[in-house]
């Protein structure tokens, strides 16, 4: 009989193979008292069990692809460097000696300490870390157990569908090697790293499904869907003949895409769109070449700051962003200052002051408020992007802005450097534009007054959906609020989309929404013309846009915002997407 599943899809693709059953939570760590004498094979056992695990970690390590971006590498040295930390290396072999117990029992007594400590800090990114840490201790406990494992490798796994609890990212990078059709696991959600990685390396993958390996044997033909996060146990042979066709349908669809690469971005009535891309390292500038989308429309820096031991300098900002602007050959590079705090929080030793923890890290200080109470993270950015202008067309964008205040704040400051740069005679481009993120509530509601003061909006989806509707982005059990067809949000979007055009200024949108399928085309006919988005949604972006009519989309959008209904709404919207493409 065929069972059906439904869970976060996290990964598109279509992926059909059987079923591998990966039961690893089954580890057993029973408590054995020791006798003195035995104390020492039990520390030389932990001692081989640490190393196997240390190996398999090199091992993934080795086995990334070239081409990967490199935040798959810093997940598995992540993992590496905390597998060589005393407290997961030394201090169990303490517990063994001093209480005389076996490997596994002072393994996971080590393990109940962290996690007590980790989960007293009420902290989203250490959050993430006791994941981390439980894959680590994990992997020991495994090669604590030779039975654990399952009998056949991962040498096993290729064109298999791979069904778990939980994957680490050093298994999803094996899984990519090997070859796997795809991946399931029990839990997890959008942003965990799994996830990430699954993307980057273009693994088909759902998650969050919980209890599935109850329901499924290894061996069983498995159909996955990422798209819509829907798997078929045993499909009969129409379904199966239908996802094969789906699959094939796929890979034309991609190929097809392709070849708009070089279309002219403009819509059947004659509006221009601007298609930019949104970068988070400098390698991403391949991917944005790809599709030849226009100049970088979001430059996130956080990641110059994090797994640093030290900020980084003046230099060192001016060389990337020099480096990425050669790369760009003339388009247009928008820098976003420092966003950390929140989901990026930056190393403790890193900032100029001791601060105590925030209760609520995504309301506290964060972005901006970080970046102007702590000028030695901020000046150097500023000095080296304001150096980086001299040598291509920079815009600096400024993140999580709530009032005026801030906004002339971060001009005075921008003015002083400005100055301090003529005194030196170093050359910058006077006239650079700065813009604000829009992604508080507060600041939509302000963006006329902003957009007198500023040269370009930037609306940041992903913070205003859950600024505007109160959930954490990150909490994968309010998920299901996650709407950016809400109507407070549409009406936000349109008063800072509104704002832009009546001083004059670009308003572009760089959250996840602006390379949504699902929702452009309203976007569009709220009167947005600047998208930015991650560079392998461009495509099919464009794909969308240039066969509609914004005059058409405007009359739609207007009947959409007023809606009594959620069921007229989705009326409409289908309409909308109608004559769209499909995706
Ligand atoms: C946003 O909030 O929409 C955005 C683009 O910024 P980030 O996702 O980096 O917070
Ligand atoms: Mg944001």
């Amino acid at each position: 009989m065929s069972l059906m599943f439904n869970g976060i899809g996290v990964s598109r693709g279509i992926a059909i193979g059987d079923a591998y059953l990966l039961r690893r939570n089954q580890i057993d760590v029973t408590s054995r008292s020791l006798t003195k004498k035995s104390v020492p094979t039990e520390v030389r056992r932990f001692k081989r069990a640490l190393k196997a695990a240390r190996v398999q970690l090199l091992t993934a390590r080795d086995n990334i692809p070239k081409d990967a971006p490199s935040d798959v590498s810093a997940f598995i040295e992540t993992h590496i460097l905390m597998l060589d930390d005393g407290v997961l290396s030394q201090r169990p072999i303490e517990i063994i000696k001093s209480e005389l117990i076996n490997a596994e029992a002072a393994l996971q007594q080590q393990r109940e300490e962290l996690i007590k400590v980790f989960g007293s800090m009420e902290d989203v990114y250490l959050a993430t870390r006791i994941d981390d840490v439980n894959h680590v201790i994990d992997s020991v406990l495994r090669a604590l157990d030779d039975g654990a494992e399952p009998a056949e490798g991962p040498e096993h796994w290729k064109g298999q569908i791979i069904v778990a609890d939980d994957l680490t990212p050093a298994d999803t990078v094996t899984m990519q090697h090997h070859g796997v059709a795809g991946f399931i696991t029990e839990t997890g959600g959008q942003l965990s790293h799994t996830a990430i990685l699954a993307r980057s390396l273009g693994i088909p993958a759902i998650v969050g499904i919980p209890n599935i390996r109850k329901y499924i044997n290894s061996g069983e033909v498995l159909t996955l869907d990422g798209r819509l996060g829907m798997v078929l146990a045993e499909p009969t042979d129409q379904m199966l003949a239908n996802f094969k066709r789906q699959q094939k349908e796929t890979k034309q669809k991609k190929r097809e895409l392709s070849k708009l690469i070089d279309t002219e971005a403009i819509t059947l009535d004659g509006v221009k769109l601007k298609l930019s891309a949104n970068i988070e390292i400098e390698e991403d500038i391949k991917a944005l070449k790809r599709v030849n989308a226009n100049g970088v429309g979001l430059y996130r820096t956080e990641f110059l700051y994090l797994n640093q031991e030290t900020i980084p300098t003046e230099q060192e900002h001016f060389k990337v962003y020099t480096k990425v602007l050669r790369s760009l050959k003339g388009e247009t590079l928008t820098i976003r200052t420092a966003d950390l705090g929140a989901d990026k929080q930056l190393d403790s030793q890193l900032s100029m002051r001791e601060r105590p923890l925030a209760h609520n890290p995504a309301m506290g200080l964060r972005g901006i408020r970080l970046c102007l109470s702590d000028p030695s993270l901020f000046l150097p950015q500023l000095r080296a992007i304001l150096r980086a202008s001299a040598r291509g067309p920079i815009r600096m964008l400024i993140p999580m802005l709530t009032n005026i205040a801030e906004v002339d704040q971060c001009l005075k400051l921008l003015e002083q450097v400005k100055q301090n740069l003529r005194d030196e005679n170093i050359e910058f481009d006077e006239s650079m534009p700065v813009g604000a993120m829009v992604e508080v509530p507060a600041a939509a509601i302000s963006a006329a007054q902003f957009a007198e003061r500023l040269d370009f909006l930037s609306i940041g989806t992903n913070d205003l959906i859950q600024y505007t509707l109160a959930i954490d982005r990150i909490d994968d059990q309010v998920d299901y609020l996650y709407d950016p067809m809400h109507p407070a949000v549409l009406q936000l979007i349109k008063t800072t989309i509104d704002a832009g055009q009546k001083s004059g200024i670009p308003v572009t949108m760089c959250g996840e929404m602006a390379g949504d399928s699902r929702y452009v085309r309203v976007l569009l006919g709220l009167g947005l013309t600047e998208f930015s988005m991650p560079p392998n949604l461009i495509l099919e972006t464009k794909r969308s846009l240039i066969s509609a009519r914004r005059s058409t989309l405007k009359k739609q959008v207007n009947a959409l915002l007023n809606a009594n209904t959620s069921e007229d709404q989705k009326a409409i919207l289908d309409k909308i997407n109608a004559s769209a493409p499909e995706s």
